[in-house]
């Protein structure tokens, strides 16, 4: 029988159809340990498991089954790596999906009590007054703004992020900048709200799906006003896009709302969603007007690529953009997320640091907020999300 991977289908919320597909998968992987070194969810299912059997036990009980899921942090790399993987054998090989079943399940059965969600809400909130940064929001920069696009300029509708829209509107700011060197006409719908990863990594279906319904339809009907706005043929009309500037949250528009909103809407908003440096590989931007000086010489950058940009079609895309501007870019990967195992921790920041130091200048570079939160905090070194480097080379960022 097929494994249940649609969370609408009856088995999908089944705690025995959920332990057959643990034992069956466990069986595969154990056969296989490729992934054994990747993360904490793959020694502890086998060791579980080896138990289980030991006692007689063909499954593993849901508190052993939650001890295997807080080892994942759900990095995607296994999926991305496993020549078991669903679409490439029947086997179809999913540990990272089923450990998300896994953990909407025990939401589901245990709801984490109403004082956690209010001390999450709290920290969310200390850690935005605590900010000493001044913020303008993104939508409120983009409200105030004057701009008057020309005439038959090609329209793209932006989702910017709760983390560009409370925390680093200058993001969102330098993808404006760079989406109208390209000859785009740049809107940002209001009312959209967080795309909902923190909910679904919690396992909180029904809170991801609130805010993924809101975005789906604010979003649909901002592409379905550009569409039918623009002139040209339709095919031309049909590829008006919804750019993302941060690669876990295009991943969210582009997978999870068809699987947990679903409907044509989601999936045409799958469909037109891509992250917005590949956009701008597509659509290079031309070095027209900058608002300021270019900061001159493009320099070395030591850049690295979030795990969620090697499981996307985006991959690469921003390390090309950056190159034709003159940059001379190292690439690093690894996972810098707290949640990772030690090693896996160890080995990426060894590995930024010996680029950094091979340099002994320059700045460092990543799209995903986390890993650009770690280099910094740990260094001296100047961090900056890719998109704000290539918009300051331009001249594109007045502050
Ligand atoms: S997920 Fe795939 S590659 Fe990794 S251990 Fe299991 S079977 Fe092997
Ligand atoms: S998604 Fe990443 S953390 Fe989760 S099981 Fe796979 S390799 Fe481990």
């Amino acid at each position: 029988m097929a494994p249940v991977t649609d969370p609408f289908h009856p088995r999908y919320f089944d705690q025995r159809d959920l332990g057959d597909e643990l034992d069956r998968v466990g069986a595969v992987c154990a056969g296989c340990r490729a992934c054994v070194e990747r993360c904490e969810a793959f020694p502890r299912l086998f060791e579980l498991l080896d138990g289980a059997a030991a006692t007689g036990r063909h499954r593993l009980t849901p508190d052993e089954q939650q001890v295997v899921v807080d080892g994942c942090f759900d990095c995607g790399l296994c999926v991305l790596a496993c020549p078991d993987a669903p679409g490439r054998s029947d086997r179809a090989i999913d540990v990272r999906q089923l450990l998300q079943r896994a953990r909407e399940l025990r939401h589901r059965d245990h709801p984490p009590p109403v004082t956690t969600r209010i001390a999450a809400g709290a920290r969310r909130l200390v850690t935005r007054v605590s900010d000493p940064r001044p913020r303008t929001r993104f939508t409120t920069w983009m409200a105030q703004r004057s701009s008057s696009p020309n005439d038959g300029a090609r329209p793209v509708v932006m989702f910017p992020t709760c983390h560009v829209e409370h925390h680093a509107p200058e993001i969102g700011r330098a993808g404006v900048g760079l989406l109208e060197q390209t000859g785009a006409d740049c809107r940002v719908p209001s009312g959209l709200v967080c795309c909902g990863a923190p909910q679904l990594a919690a396992g909180d279906v029904a809170g991801f799906v609130e805010s993924g319904r809101r975005n789906v339809r604010l979003l649909t009907e901002a592409l379905g006003a550009h569409r039918s706005d623009r002139d040209g043929d339709a095919a031309d009309r049909d590829r008006v896009e919804v750019v993302v500037p941060l690669p876990a949250c295009a991943e969210i528009l582009r997978s999870q709302y068809v699987r947990y909103v679903g409907g044509s809407d989601a999936e045409l908003l799958a469909e037109a969603t891509v992250d917005l440096a590949a956009h701008l590989l597509e659509h290079p931007p031309s070095m027209a007007e900058a608002t300021s000086e270019p900061t001159g010489d493009a320099g070395a950058v030591t850049l690295h690529l979030p795990c969620r940009s090697r499981t996307a079609p985006a991959d690469g895309a921003i390390a090309e953009l950056l190159r034709r501007d003159g940059f001379e870019v190292t690439e690093v990967s690894g996972c810098l997320s707290p949640r990772a195992p030690q090693a896996i921790l160890a080995a990426a920041a060894t590995e930024v640091a010996v680029a950094i130091g091979s340099r002994g200048d320059g700045v460092v570079s990543s799209a995903c907020p986390t890993a650009l939160g770690a280099i910094v905090a740990s260094s001296t070194i100047v961090g900056v999300h890719p998109l704000e480097l290539l918009a300051r080379h331009r001249g594109l960022l007045d502050n």
